[in-house]
């Protein structure tokens, strides 16, 4: 006999009460993002494969290895987005939405798919809540962003999230960092592992990323970003950490967090949560000025965030756990034969009434 049809892996059934503590998380961040502004974006989950490789980036394992990708019936090469940024930048530009009034502010929450090796934490298709703000250039929209973030988590009841801080620097400053860590490198390639040396070549930064315990020894010693930033992206960075310590947001700057995205730029930050082992963050964002144009759009800035849905619903404060699965029960009790009818038509007065 054929086994009954089982879910594909990777992907899972949410069911109640749990979808009811789900709600409630993006209830409360359609609230916290609106004090700020944000309005909601629904972009498809089917895009053209183009559209990641040019912006997350070739090299990238989300674009190199990742993505769910098909051709259809005409044989055009689609993909299951793997993120959103990228669909909401073409969606911007597609509707002309440089004519809003700047900056344009944007939230949106859904499933994503990447083919990953499925473990606590991470699926194949995943939810992501994220925002995204388009326009403005300055390190105020950066320190914004991030205190609703902070915002945001605290309403759900966490109470010190961990922010890790860093920034990339402009394209100037990359390209420079860029050749300095090729040239501390390139002399020590027999020693990285293969991936490592791929990137040497297309992407040097990412080796920055490794897991590999030699590779980190080896990078102990490499030169630091910081050292190749230049007057302008420093005091971008620092305006932005003035309003953070004037806010009381407590944050790391993590001088190692490149993110595993092309299209970032400057500031680059992750929030990291207790309880989820090895895929302990919940939150990866970062500003992407070059993004738009680089699709084909006008010089329009942005900056934004992914929240890791899945995995914030995993570690999320007890409190608010209980609160979003707590029912308001009334039990009407039908006794006899005509009490069904009785019960019914008074549950609906209940109903009518609210
Ligand atoms: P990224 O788009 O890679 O910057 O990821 C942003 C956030 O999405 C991460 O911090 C995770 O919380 C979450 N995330 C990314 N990939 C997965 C996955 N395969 N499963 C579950 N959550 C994920």
């Amino acid at each position: 006999m054929a086994r009954a049809p089982r879910s594909v892996k990777g992907t899972r059934d949410l069911l109640p009460p749990e979808t009811a503590v789900w709600a409630a998380v993006e209830q409360t961040a359609r609230d916290v993002f609106a004090r700020y502004g944000y309005r909601e974006i629904r972009t498809p989950v089917l895009e053209e494969t183009e559209l990641f490789v040019r912006s997350v980036g070739e090299t990238t394992d989300i674009v190199g290895k990742e993505m769910y990708t098909f051709p259809d019936k005409k044989g055009r090469s689609l993909t299951l987005r793997p993120e959103s940024t990228a669909a909401v930048a073409r969606a911007f530009i597609e509707h002309g939405l440089t004519s809003w009034p700047s900056p344009v502010k944007l939230f949106y929450m859904g499933p994503q798919f990447r083919y990953e090796r499925p473990q606590k934490g991470r699926y194949r298709q995943f939810h992501q809540i994220g925002a995204e703000l388009l326009g403005d250039p300055g390190p105020w929209s950066d320190a914004e962003v991030l205190l609703m973030l902070v915002r945001f988590l605290g309403e759900l009841g966490f109470t010190s999230p961990t922010v890790l801080l860093n920034t990339l620097g402009d394209e100037a400053s990359r390209a420079a960092y860029r050749e300095a860590l090729h040239a501390f490198l390139a002399p020590q390639r027999e020693a990285l592992g293969e991936d490592s040396r791929r990137r040497l070549e297309t992407n040097p930064l990412r080796i920055l990323d490794t897991k590999v315990p030699a590779e980190r020894e080896l990078l102990a010693g490499a030169p630091e970003l910081a050292e190749h930033l230049n007057a302008e992206s420093r005091e971008h960075f620092d305006a932005v950490r003035r309003v953070l310590d004037r806010s009381g947001v407590a944050y790391r700057v993590d001088p190692r967090l490149v993110r595993g995205l092309d299209y970032y730029t400057r500031t680059v930050f992750e929030i990291t949560a207790e309880g989820l082992g090895a895929q302990n963050a919940i939150v990866g964002g970062g500003r992407y000025d070059r993004l738009i144009a680089d699709l084909g759009g006008a010089e329009v800035p942005g900056i934004g965030f992914a929240i890791g849905e899945d995995r914030l619903v995993e570690v999320l404060p007890e409190p608010f756990r209980e609160r979003a699965s707590a029912q308001p029960w009334v039990v009407v009790a039908a006794l006899g034969e005509v009490g069904g009818g009785e019960a019914l038509l008074l549950a609906e007065e209940l109903r009518a009434a609210g």
